[in-house]
């Protein structure tokens, strides 16, 4: 069958759309790049933001239109699936099939399925029934049959270690879509690391919903996050060992000293602080006070050099008044993330927050709220940058900037300064994009690039 995957949401949804590529293909599928020609299409999305769903709901409406005139198959995956379950087919009839986050070994089956024109749904349990281990082992085989050559990226690859969340803060739906936490062995982790190193990837990034929370036991033996960071750091071939997202709790001394200690550790922290405000922090059940994010901030500061901070803020939260507000500012004063994700709030149903809090702060308050975070963020971001004129920065090239490619879509000339250079795009060990001019064939390799220049968001610099 020609197959379409469009995903929608989060780094963790689009590695599972990774691995269901491999898995389709071994069925013996083929995957289309554009939707045009597929008689199946798979939305593999995110519940976390309303946003997603929304494109998935209006697709949707779509293919009802389709497939008056031809056959297709429509399949909904990941977090929208498990969250809205069989209600979402009844309101849009071109669904044919769902799949949860935890059942995406079943997809060759449900296809089948469909394609004989019966409706199929496979959804986990309820958290609270039981786990369902026959379903966890299933995924781990599909995770451990990866096939490297669906790795959209020939230098970097992203690795899960952890499923699920335990933590239930109250305005998030992933405790509930992606169920209990589970860390996997540290010896099928290692094993997939491997193989993507043996396949010519050199940066892998471990992927958890509170990845530095990992802790696996076997017998007497715990392994912690930091253990494992420095299993994996020693194998042949890792250049760059990184990982999100972190939880500010679960940042003990021993994954800071781990990050200091382990050369090819990056020192990139990615710690959503959501709010500078206790009483915030508190209705979000996040599970710290202003005072120990603080901490963790100046702990990380002092043990790992010249490490970097990016942070997640939401603003108008139930309750948020302009005092706490105000908290979140000065927050983002004090630490100078390089970038942070700021959103405004929405009720997410099925949420502790959606049920126990009234959404009551007005939009226009939100909206100018979010306006002033983006601008403390911007001004904080721009001075985080510019430190590093001057300095030279290692890049791994990871393609062409987005002005390039937006020419290219455009088939328009590039602005080229010597024959063969575009302007290329690339990550430092800290995570900042770096900008600036170069050949193609340098994508995928690691250069010294001198920074001359800075934004909010970007640097700008010359290959040494
Ligand atoms: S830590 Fe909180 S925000 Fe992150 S996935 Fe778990 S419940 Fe959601």
């Amino acid at each position: 069958m020609k197959i379409y995957i469009e995903t929608l949401g989060c780094q963790m949804n689009r590695l599972d759309s990774e691995l269901i590529v491999g898995l389709l293909q071994s069925a013996g599928h083929e995957i289309l790049a554009a939707r045009r020609g597929a008689e199946a299409v798979l939305y593999n999305t995110c519940s976390v933001r309303q946003h997603a769903e929304d494109k998935v709901y209006s697709r949707l409406g779509v293919d009802a239109k389709r497939k008056a005139d031809r056959s297709l198959i429509v399949g909904v995956l990941g977090c929208m699936a498990q969250r809205e379950g069989k209600s979402l087919a009844r309101r849009y009839p071109a669904v044919d099939f769902l799949c949860g986050p935890g059942r995406i070994h079943e997809l060759p089956a449900l296809l089948e399925a469909a394609r004989a024109g019966r409706f199929v749904v496979a959804l986990d349990p309820d958290r609270k029934t039981s786990i369902d281990l026959q379903a966890v082992e299933a995924l781990e085989a599909v995770d451990l049959s990866r096939d490297p050559a669906c790795c959209p990226s020939e230098s970097q690859a992203f690795v899960r270690v952890m499923r699920g969340c335990d933590r239930f803060c109250t305005y998030c739906i992933v405790p509930y879509v992606r169920g209990a936490e589970i860390s996997r062995s540290p010896e099928a982790v290692e094993r997939e690391v491997k193989k993507m190193l043996v396949s010519g990837r050199s940066e892998i990034t471990l992927l958890g919903q509170t990845v530095n929370r990992y802790r696996h036991k076997n017998g007497e033996t715990t392994t912690r996050f930091s253990d494992l960071l420095a299993r994996l750091s020693s194998l042949a071939g890792m250049r760059r060992l990184r990982f999100v997202t972190s939880h500010p709790v679960d940042f003990g001394r021993d994954l800071l000293e781990a990050m200091r200690d382990l050369p090819n550790v990056c020192p990139y922290i990615h710690a959503p602080a959501q709010s500078g405000s206790d009483a915030m922090l508190k209705r979000m059940n996040r599970g710290y006070t202003r005072a120990q994010y603080d901490e963790l901030i100046s702990a990380a500061r002092q043990i790992v050099p010249d490490v970097v901070f990016a942070g997640d803020f939401i603003v108008g939260f139930p309750g948020e008044t302009d005092a706490d507000h105000s908290a979140s500012v000065d927050l983002i004063r004090r630490v100078g993330y390089k970038n942070a994700f700021i959103f405004k709030y929405s009720p997410r149903p099925g949420t502790t927050a959606a049920k126990r809090y009234e959404d009551d702060v007005p939009e226009a308050v939100k909206r100018r709220r979010n306006l002033e975070l983006l601008a403390a963020q911007k001004t904080q971001g721009l001075a985080h940058h510019r430190q590093y004129i001057g300095r030279t920065l290692e890049v791994l090239i990871t393609g062409k900037s987005a002005k390039e490619k937006k020419k290219d879509a455009r088939q328009e000339p590039s602005s080229q300064t010597t024959s063969d250079h575009v302007q290329l795009q690339g990550r430092s060990r800290g995570d900042h994009v770096v900008l600036f001019e170069g050949p193609e064939s340098l994508i995928d390799t690691y250069a010294e690039v001198r920074i001359t220049d800075a934004s909010d968001l970007s640097l700008f610099g010359r290959i040494i």
